[in-house]
Order: structure tokens, then C-alpha cells, then sequence
């Protein structure tokens, strides 16, 4: 299945090819690290295999910095506009982070789950039907 996505001011685009659905886990975080990045109350990705992702206009700009002791954050994103398009940590493997909002489609890839609740805003309440940890592992 083909998704596709892109920034703000329609520059950068990019196409996601999945098998289904089931390949991309959309989750929100709440750590403060995410709430920074995305300028919100909490950050919204969809994990999906990096192989599944290809730009196919514009070409992002790109930042790398330290996450935490030694952990680095490399994420693009459209120098016209300012949208993030993708995040992936040193421990994301074989996978990338697509910024959820960019997707032409959001509601295709509905959330699994939730992260660092234990950071949630207070007046935020928990998403029903998905899971919940209080930071990444437990
Ligand atoms: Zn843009
Ligand atoms: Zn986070």
C-alpha cells in the first residue's frame, strides 16, 4: 500500500510503501525531548522500516544532535518550511520515525500506543483502546 506525505509548504514529499498497515506503528510520546521537537504537548510518530520510505520531491535539510549521553537524534526536515518529515535514534535499527502529521492521511495510521506517560501534560487524557508505558520499556 502506498502512502504518500510531505511538508507544509508541499516542497519536500515522500512516499511510504507498505505491505499493510500493520508495518508502520504510529505512538505518541510524551517525553519532554518530544515536546521540544515537535513544539506541542507531546510527539506523534509512525515507525515504519526505513526501506518503505522515499522522498520524492525537495531535499530535506538535516540535524543530528546528542539525545542524551551519546544517543544521537538525526532527523530531517524541509529548510523552506521548517516541518519536520522524520526522526530515528541510534537504537532505531532498520527503522525510521515519520513525523505523523505529514502524512497526506493521518487517519490511516491510527495510534498502538503510548509513551512516557508518566511526562503526559495534566490535562491531557490517555488515548482509550492502545497501549501505555510509563517511559519506553517500563
Ligand atoms: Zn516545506
Ligand atoms: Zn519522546
Amino acid at each position: 500500500m502506498i502512502y504518500n506525505g510531505g511538508c507544509y509548504c508541499g516542497e519536500v514529499r515522500y512516499q511510504l510503501d507498505l505491505s499493510s498497515p500493520d508495518e508502520a506503528r504510529t505512538s505518541v510520546c510524551h517525553c519532554k525531548n518530544c515536546k521540544k521537537l515537535f513544539g506541542s504537548a507531546f510527539g506523534i510518530t509512525a515507525k515504519v522500516p526505513r526501506k518503505a520510505f522515499t522522498f520524492t520531491s525537495g531535499k530535506p535539510k538535516i540535524h543530528e544532535s546528542d539525545n542524551g549521553p551519546g544517543i544521537m537524534l538525526h532527523r530531517e526536515f524541509c529548510e523552506t518550511c521548517g516541518s519536520g518529515i522524520l526522526e530515528y535514534g541510534a537504537n532505531a535499527g532498520d527503522n525510521t520515525y515519520i513525523m505523523y502529521g505529514t502524512l497526506d492521511d493521518p487517519e490511516a495510521l491510527p495510534p498502538k500506543g503510548e509513551f512516557f506517560c508518566k511526562s503526559r501534560s495534566t490535562w491531557m487524557p490517555e488515548i482509550p483502546g492502545v497501549f501505555h508505558k510509563q517511559e519506553i520499556k517500563e
